[in-house]
């Protein structure tokens, strides 16, 4: 070993792109995090410097402890997810090497015959973490956030998280780290044992150094931290089993069998307690190969990217923004504007709420209140928001109240005619620069765009239902629709916290669009004989949906869904005839509404505890009998295949026809507005999964049941050509 320091002065020992490391005169090595990037991150680069630095540390016998820390607002906020999807296309050999190669550079970092301790600021994620876990002291600012999120992208730690965490705060509290992906607040993380202490932020780096100091100077046992790192986990073997079969239950009841990372992480870790740091590192490499390779995986990593692109087009629309929204107005207090008022104001956008009786006024208001009393049940709210929330919504049945409105959002009756009065009259009361947005479901923004004389100020603003919870707004562009007003809106969209995506206009615009040929699905398979009780299992335990297709029309009200259907067949008539007898339209002729008068396809009620409960209404399924095919089962494949390949068909046709932008716009938009089973990552990555002449193919077998089994010839083509709708 050689010595580079001479007394009194710092010197650099390493310099990276991403990494420098510098030594003092005292022989305490600073370890910097300093990407050339916004955020520090493991991508190879950076891998590779931290081998290339620790071998520069352990070569320098003058360096006597090490400090890692950042020189950017956050730590190290993971491994660079932009490089998985070609990196987990590698071959399994490829890939293992790789992720044998980066837990062994942590390896060596541990090994280090020095002590080492990591200093938090911001954010320690995922590898950012695994660092800080290769230390033998971590010390944070007091709102520092750490965590192992790997299990959100269906995978698991792979730079030793899943050997080292169990090992410093127990298996249990370890396993509900890691399966829950949650983050953990500095305060948390040092109770639970992730963190040796806490302090200022503007201490942090000093106090590192104080407490490496003391490490160096033998009042600590550093090396005894990076024994119990490397040793078999500390549990009896009662005590081993019993805590891993108590995890596995809980974790399998929550995760299902959709979610293999969790499942696989808790067995990984188990089989690791009895081994030391080689054979428990061997486990986790393994473990991590086998996630990287599975479909779940592939889908929550596109899920990851394809949020990153559709923030992206959001934040760029809205920086274009050249009016600034200060007061919105919603028209109709209903379900829908209700919500949308209070989602305004809770988000400090004063709404004036207009309705033409006081009793929806009431009722919007109470709907509001009650949101924001539930929050102060669960303490997220203070008796302060809430009244500021509230003061934020003036009711009002007075046209006048409107004329300061920067934004106006339409949401009362689904009714063209009634729409098109309620636009008109409002354009004569907003000023000229005013920018006016439907909440309609399914009408063209086209065809309302008519009822007014500026209609380059007009779009759709397409929230879900209940508001407050769904993360989407679909922004709807007009063929008259400025490029001022789409980003006037979407900024706004963005401020009110939701997510936008801005679509072309067409009947239903892309999400109703796409999930009535799939209702269409399901009534064709029930008028077949199908059970729809059965239905609805095959699509929520199988297919993974929160609702199957029955469930789901009893909570969107069966009226909403007939009326919706009539003006999907109207625009597209080619596609969408309503079908003869259709089941919504049995429901709603005999007055059964859904959720809404407590009988649809189900029977609705609560249960003990107050929660929304069903049974299957024999009065529907008696209904149902008189016209349908007599009752046969049909296999969970059909059943699938039968309510999917409409909704796939009608997705790739808005693709084709430029009503979204991208796949990856149309897959976030179906998962924030209908709740498309994550693990399958969105309807063009579940095309793509399957494999699109796999597709094809299926589509054409069932292509005689009408148009919308019919495939594209763009799609036809695709598959022909070995295409895909996300490339590696
Ligand atoms: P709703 O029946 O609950 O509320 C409509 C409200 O509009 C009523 O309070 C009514 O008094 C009021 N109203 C009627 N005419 C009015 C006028 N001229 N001026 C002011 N207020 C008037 O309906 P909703 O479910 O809230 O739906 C409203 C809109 O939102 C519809 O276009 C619907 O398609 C759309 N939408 C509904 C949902 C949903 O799930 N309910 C989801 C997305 C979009």
């Amino acid at each position: 070993k050689k010595s580079l320091v001479k007394p009194k002065e710092i010197i650099m020992l390493y310099k990276g792109t991403n990494i420098t490391v510098t030594v003092d005169a005292d022989g305490i090595a600073e370890f910097c995090y300093n990407a050339a990037g916004s955020v520090n991150k493991f991508d190879r680069q950076t891998l590779n410097e931290f081998d290339a630095a620790t071998q520069a540390i352990a070569g320098d016998v003058n360096v006597k402890g090490v400090v890692v820390h950042s020189a950017k607002p956050a730590f190290i906020v993971g491994a660079d997810i932009t490089e998985f999807t070609t990196m987990f296309s590698a071959t399994d050999e490829e890939m293992l090497a790789w992720i044998q190669e980066s837990s062994g550079v942590f390896d060596r970092f541990e090994d280090l015959d020095i002590p080492t301790i990591a200093a938090i600021n911001g954010m320690a994620l995922g590898g950012g973490f695994e660092m800080a876990l290769a230390c033998d002291y971590r010390i944070a600012e007091t709102n520092a956030i750490v965590a192992l999120p790997e299990v959100k992208l269906g995978i698991m730690p792979g730079f030793g998280g899943t050997v080292r965490l169990p090992r410093l705060i127990g298996a249990d509290t370890a396993l509900e780290w890691m399966t829950t992906g949650a983050n953990k607040k500095a305060p948390k993380a040092l109770s639970d044992g992730a963190l040796d202490a806490v302090v200022a932020p503007e201490q942090l780096i000093e106090a590192a150094k104080g407490m490496l100091s003391d490490a160096i100077a033998g009042k600590f046992d550093w090396r005894a931290r990076k024994t119990e790192k490397m040793s078999p986990l500390k549990l009896g073997a009662n005590e081993t089993i019993m805590s891993f079969n108590t995890a596995k239950g809980m974790v399998y009841a929550k995760a299902g069998k959709h979610y293999p990372a969790p499942n696989l992480m808790v067995s990984t870790i188990e089989k690791a307690a009895g081994l030391d740091r080689t054979g428990a590192m061997a486990l986790e490499n393994q473990g991590f190969l086998t996630l990287a390779k599975t479909d779940a995986a592939s889908a929550q990593i596109g899920i990851f990217l394809a949020d990153q692109v559709v923030k992206g087009v959001g934040k760029k629309m809205a920086k274009q923004a050249t009016k600034e929204i200060k007061l919105n107005a919603v028209l109709g207090a209903g379900i829908m504007g209700g919500g949308i008022a209070y989602q305004g104001a809770v988000k400090g956008i004063p709404s004036i709420m207009k309705d033409i009786n006081t009793d929806a006024l009431d009722l919007g208001l109470s709907t509001a209140a009650g949101i924001l009393e539930k929050g102060m049940q669960r303490k997220k709210v203070t008796p302060a928001k809430m009244a500021a929330t509230l003061n934020n919504i003036t009711p009002t049945l007075d046209y006048n109240a409107i004329k300061d409105a920067d934004l106006v959002i339409e949401a009362v009756v689904e009714n063209p005619k009634v729409k098109g009065i309620v636009l008109a009259e409002t354009e004569t009361h907003v000023a000229a620069d005013a920018v006016i947005t439907s909440n309609t479901s399914t009408i063209s923004i086209n065809h309302l765009a008519k009822s007014l004389k500026d209609p380059s100020r007009f779009c759709g603003m397409h929230f879900f239902n209940p508001v407050h919870k769904m993360p989407l707004v679909e922004i709807i562009r007009g063929e008259d629709t400025s490029d001022e007003t789409i980003a006037a809106v979407v900024a706004t969209t963005l401020r009110m916290g939701k997510t936008p995506i801005v679509v072309n206009d067409c009947p239903g615009f892309l999400v109703n669009r796409v999930l009535f040929p799939y209702f269409a699905g399901f009534s064709k398979l029930v008028l077949d004989g199908a059970d729809f009780v059965a239905v609805d299992k095959i699509m929520e335990k199988q297919f993974g949906w929160p609702m199957g297709p029955a469930y789901l029309l009893d909570v969107v009200g069966i009226d909403t869904a007939d009326h919706a259907a009539g003006v999907m067949a109207d625009g597209i008539p080619e596609r969408m005839q309503k079908l003869d007898n259709d089941p919504v339209t049995l429901m709603y002729n005999a007055n059964r509404l859904g959720q809404k008068n407590g009988v649809g396809f189900y029977d609705h009620g609560k249960d003990k505890r107050g929660r929304p409960s069903k049974t299957p209404a024999q009065v529907a399924i008696d209904m149902i009998a008189e016209h349908a095919a007599p009752a046969q089962t049909f296999s969970p494949e059909e059943v699938i295949a039968r309510l999917m390949i409409p909704m796939a068909n009608e997705s790739i046709r808005c693709l084709e026809e430029g009503i979204v932008a991208s796949p990856a716009e149309a897959d976030m938009a179906l998962l924030y507005g209908i709740g498309f089973p994550p693990f399958r990552g969105g309807i063009f990555r579940y095309i793509d999964t399957m494999g699109l002449a796999n597709f094809v193919e299926l589509a054409d077998k069932y292509a005689h049941l009408g148009p919308i089994y019919q495939v594209s010839d763009g799609v036809r083509e695709m598959a022909a050509a070995g295409k895909t709708y996300f490339t590696a």
